[in-house]
């Protein structure tokens, strides 16, 4: 990847938008296409079956990166597949009230916003974090793990463990969409009811995702197709068993994958936050520049006085730097802060100092 932006003359600081593929990531993916490729779960032939072994694997490798059981791993399109698919099972359980917060992504509240449940909003603390100690009580928790605008992770065990003191059947699902890519996930220990992640932001392709469901069985597929069905009656059918049931349709074969190959390249190196300490310090002493996120943050969000931020994006990114500018998806965040949107930089575990070196000097070449 350095070896690429350099090349290309490119400061690619937007890891957190969707985060660049390793060589690794790349190979086995071609290699994959090149010598394996056939469908899953659909065939008897030896390469069929073999497809059927990879998919099985790749589903043990996510199961364990999230100390999971792999019946609890559904793969998904990303995120926002998840967090639709949820959404729906929510509906179908005639959940009344969904306790959201305002780190919310679009992707994770809207979905639960729209199955007529009442809402009601999580109280943020002053740094706007979720205050553990006022969880409202509600049929279900959204907790977004880690803003993508304040890039802080949550304290997730307290919060379900506070919100069971108000409501022991609490409904708790983990928008881990950022979090996964900083620090370890352990389901078991937080005793979430669902999680889910993208892929992408990871390092493996877009297309595939993870949902994990704690308690399978409990819930009924919301997608129909093939591969999710055990059989077909006149007038009913009878679904597979979990994870099956809630896979309608052909997998992302080759994303799915890809996947391992970049959990493994992210546990062996996550994004070092010494460049994001760097880049703040940098920016702290910039006339002009107001900081929005914490100096441990994992990533640097900022506004330009006097600048939009969509200007400021394309000024920057005509010398090179690739950073995400905008509402982020996240409105109910920037609405809090008083802002119509900002700059975020962040960090791969491909980004080097020299990066963050570079971002800053054609930053300060743009604020003159
Ligand atoms: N949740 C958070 C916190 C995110 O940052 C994002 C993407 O930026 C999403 C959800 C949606 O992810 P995707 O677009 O991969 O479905």
């Amino acid at each position: 990847m350095q070896e690429k932006t350099q090349v290309n003359k490119i400061i690619y600081l937007d890891a957190a938008a969707t985060y660049q593929k390793s060589d690794a990531v790349i190979q086995k993916m071609a290699d994959f296409l090149h010598n394996d490729y056939a469908n899953a779960g659909r065939g008897v032939c030896e390469r069929a079956v073999k497809v059927d072994d990879m998919i099985a694997q790749a589903r043990r490798d996510v199961a364990k990166f999230i100390g999971a059981t792999d019946r609890q791993v559904v793969f998904v399109n990303g995120t926002t597949d998840a967090m639709n698919m949820i959404a729906q099972m929510l509906k179908q359980k005639n959940v009344r009230t969904v306790a959201v917060s305002d780190l919310d992504h679009h992707s994770a509240r809207l979905p639960v916003e729209n199955i007529g449940a009442m809402v009601v909003v999580c109280p943020l603390d002053d740094k706007y974090n979720i205050d553990v100690e006022n969880i409202p009580n509600a049929d279900v928790l959204l907790i977004t793990a880690m803003s993508n605008v304040i890039g802080v992770p949550q304290d997730v065990r307290a919060i379900i463990s506070n919100a069971k003191k108000q409501n022991p059947d609490v409904i708790t699902v983990v928008d881990a969409a950022q979090y996964v890519v900083h620090n370890q996930i352990d389901v078991t220990e937080w005793g979430c009811d669902f999680l889910c992640w993208s892929g992408h932001k990871i390092g493996a392709d877009t297309g595939v995702g993870v949902m994990f469901i704690k308690n399978p069985d409990d819930f009924n597929p919301v997608e129909f197709g093939g591969g999710m069905v055990l059989r077909v009656d006149e007038n009913s059918s009878v679904w597979n068993t979990a994870p099956d049931k809630f896979e309608a349709g052909t997998l992302p074969l080759t994303q799915i994958i890809g996947l391992p190959v970049a959990i493994d390249a992210l546990k062996k190196n996550r994004p070092d936050h010494n460049l994001i300490k760097y880049m703040y310090a940098e920016l702290s002493k910039i006339d002009g520049v107001r900081i929005i996120t914490q100096p441990d943050a994992a990533m640097v969000s900022f506004v330009v006085d006097g600048m939009h931020a969509l200007d400021f994006g394309a000024l920057v990114g005509v010398r090179g730097l690739c950073v995400r500018v905008g509402n982020m998806c996240a409105s109910w965040i920037c609405k809090k802060l008083g802002i119509d949107g900002c700059v975020r930089i962040s960090i791969g575990g491909y980004n080097t100092m020299a990066d963050a070196q570079a971002a800053i000097q054609i930053i300060k070449d743009v604020i003159k």
